[in-house]
């Protein structure tokens, strides 16, 4: 990632342990430590999606991205979480952004009592040449009564959304194999 030390333009600078810059010739160190990032699994459950249909199936909202990589495939909500905030913070501000809903949060409870953490795995992400090291965590919310009408959609980001009860989920139309393990872990389906 770097060639010379940013700080003294020494070339001697070495990468070590996988995570860190150090300088012989000034001292420099710098961590490229992991970045933060979530995912969410919005459920509906089946009594309340457009009352047409009562066939015991809860249904889950998938985005179709609607930029590479990977457009047309399905996504999930989520992404990097920024600098100052909380893992939930970050994921309830992508949620507002990307599909323009959130949960109802209770009055007096906080965004822990209506997500639930149900995975977390490592990832790489490769942007311009530099992997980032991830920690993804993804999360799950009930969404009684969620309707497609009810979203109003990132239209840079996001092509569309698609309900899927989970026997018509086809998983090789996920855009990011972390993504698909996430789904599979939620569903508890083993590979
Ligand atoms: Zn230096």
């Amino acid at each position: 990632m770097f060639n010379f030390c940013p700080s003294c333009a020494s070339k001697k600078i070495k990468f070590e342990e996988g995570k860190v810059f150090r300088c012989p010739d000034c001292g420099f160190v710098y961590y490229h430590n992991i970045a933060a990032a979530t995912g969410c699994i919005i459920s509906v459950p089946s009594s309340d999606h457009l009352q047409v249909v009562r066939d015991g199936a809860e249904r889950l909202l998938f985005l179709v991205r609607g930029k590479e990589p990977a457009v047309g495939k399905l996504d999930l909500p989520g992404g990097f979480v920024d600098v100052g905030e909380g893992a939930l913070e970050g994921l309830y501000r992508e949620l507002r952004e990307e599909i323009g809903w959130t949960p109802p949060v209770p009055d007096g409870a906080g965004l822990s009592s209506v997500f639930r953490l149900f995975a977390s795995f490592s990832n790489v992400y490769e942007y311009k040449n530099i992997k980032y090291n991830t920690c993804d965590m993804y999360f799950s919310v009930s969404a009684p009564g969620l309707r497609p009408e009810g979203l109003r959609l990132e239209q840079a980001e996001v092509a569309g959304v698609r309900f899927l009860k989970p026997e018509e989920i086809d998983f090789n139309q996920f855009a990011f194999e972390s993504t698909k393990r996430a789904v599979k872990s939620y569903l508890r389906i083993l590979d």
